[in-house]
């Protein structure tokens, strides 16, 4: 077994937050390494050591060679990286190798296996999982144009166009019709180019208002594989996940149909660590096709955490240390329900449009029991623009939906945030939303619930905030 005394945090935010946390209660010091607009953030001071590595934004995160670098100088003997930016980068994984340093996530050759997800729903379709019918990878030219065509002509549009690449629900578009295929595509590509820099594009049927609902995997270095259970994601908007559950609200033949193949996927690849396998659930017939592989932690992993009692990072640490699972499916037990919400410095009454660059005037953050907030915010600190507009993730616990949608209502009222406009508001008018309260929804959630945006709240006026 590998010995792990001191790991390098290459992310920021909450995740920064909660992996050195997590750490710290292993007995494992922690470097955290940070970029000019995050100087004074909070979880720096929970670090035992920071390193500021450059202006950026982004780029000096990205940066390999650096962080490598800074890892090896600080005596750091493995690297987390978090959720987004190097997380699933093959190279990365396989450059802290080479240094002598520990990965903490799955082998580069997983993370090269999933990372193009067209080559992904190969290795689903070879294990027998159901897939959404598509395209596999193309080159944006007007040879893909006719490829697609092609792929219409069979099962009909309207068409998904999709990064081979891509995260973040960036670089996907709905083709209606032929007239816009092309247009699409160039734009489709351009933006998986700018932001994976690589225009692979592919094509899969358009499902109709589907609910998203995935499932954590875990596995050792050994081919001992588990899950974790089920989240539903579905409330999301621009194809990025803003409510999440856990566990789906499913027929439990069905889920359990879904988690077995979640287990086969990962048995297939080849998996080690923590990962989570999406799928698409057809809203009426409970029909699912597998859609991709997230090869990290997951930003809603901690509703999982709250049902499960198990803390993921804990066991990514260890799975990364060698240690064997030594748990097997029979001993994951599910209690109750958990929400999260992510509370994103957006506006929802203006298309959330970011809020960045503004400053945290006041800030209260809801406590007690079945509460849990993971926060990269602190009184005082100014918003950087230059990241992704995540605040914190409010998880509640509850013994069921009801209980757990009620918690949910009651940790937002006492929620205050003042500076930028929040998505509080909205979060707050879907709990006394009928469907919501009764646990329906799919992906077209807030496209077919316009009434969520009727009631919109000035400024809360603020009440003795505690900071
Ligand atoms: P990302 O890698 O950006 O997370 P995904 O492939 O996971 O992209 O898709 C993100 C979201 O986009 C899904 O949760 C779903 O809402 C929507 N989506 C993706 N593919 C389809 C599809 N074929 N039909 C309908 N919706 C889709
Ligand atoms: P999902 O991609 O399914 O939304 P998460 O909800 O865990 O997964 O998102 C993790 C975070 O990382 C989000 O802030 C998202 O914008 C970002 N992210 C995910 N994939 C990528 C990617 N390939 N490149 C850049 N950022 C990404
Ligand atoms: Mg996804």
């Amino acid at each position: 077994m590998k010995d792990i005394r001191k790991i390098l945090i290459a992310n920021r935010g909450e995740i920064a937050g909660a992996i050195i946390t997590a750490a710290a209660a292993m007995g494992i010091r922690t470097v955290a390494v940070y970029e000019r607009p995050d100087s004074g953030a909070p979880w720096l001071d929970l670090a035992d050591s920071r390193v500021f590595i450059g202006n950026g934004p982004v780029r000096d995160y990205l940066d390999i060679e650096k962080i490598i670098r800074v890892a090896r100088l600080s005596g750091a003997d493995a690297v987390h990286p978090g959720y987004g930016f190097l997380s699933e980068n093959p190279e990365f994984a396989e450059a802290c190798r080479s240094a002598g340093l520990i990965f903490i996530g799955p082998p580069p050759r997983v993370l090269q296996a999933l990372g193009n997800k067209a080559a992904a729903k190969r290795i689903a379709q070879k294990a027998g999982i159901p897939c959404i019918p598509g395209t596999g990878n193309l080159v944006p030219d007007g040879d893909a144009v006719a490829r697609i065509s092609g792929f219409a002509f069979h099962h009909g549009y309207p068409v998904m166009l999709k990064a081979s690449y891509g995260g973040g629900g960036r670089g996907i578009r709905k083709i209606n019709d032929i007239t816009q295929l092309e247009a699409e595509l160039h734009h489709a590509a351009k933006e998986a180019r700018r932001c994976f820099s690589d225009d692979s594009i592919y094509a899969e049927k358009y499902i109709e208002s589907p609910r998203h609902i995935e499932v954590q995997v875990f596995a050792d270095n050994y081919g001992n594989v588990i899950h974790l259970g089920s989240r539903d994601c579905s409330i999301q908007r621009r194809h990025q996940k803003l409510v999440q559950s856990a566990p789906a609200l499913l027929d439990p033949a069905a889920l359990e149909k879904m988690q077995q193949a979640a287990v086969r996927m990962a048995q297939a690849a080849g998996y080690a660590g923590a990962g989570t396998v999406e799928f698409l659930v057809d809203r009426h017939t409970g029909e699912f096709w597998f859609m991709e592989v997230n090869a990290r932690l997951q930003v809603e992993h901690t509703v999982t955490e709250m049902i499960t009692g198990r803390d993921l990072i804990k066991k990514q640490i260890m799975a990364a240390r060698g240690e064997p699972l030594g748990i097997d499916q029979q001993d994951i037990c599910f209690k109750g329900q958990s929400i999260q919400v992510r509370i994103n410095a957006e506006d929802p009454y203006n298309n959330f449009r970011p809020e960045g660059g503004k400053t945290i005037e006041a800030l209260r953050i809801p406590t007690g029991s079945g509460i849990r907030v993971d926060s990269g915010i602190r009184q005082g600190s100014r918003i950087p623009m230059e990241y992704d507009s995540c605040l914190a993730k409010l998880n509640v616990w509850g013994r069921d939906w009801p209980e757990a949608v009620a918690r949910l209502r009651n940790s937002l009222d006492d929620f205050v945030i003042a500076g930028p406009r929040t998505t509080i508001p909205f979060y707050r008018a879907i709990c006394g939303e009928p469907d919501f309260i009764r646990g329906v929804f799919d992906t077209s959630y807030i496209e077919t619930h316009p009434a969520i945006f009727e009631h919109r709240e000035g400024i809360r006026p603020v009440r003795a905030c505690a900071g």
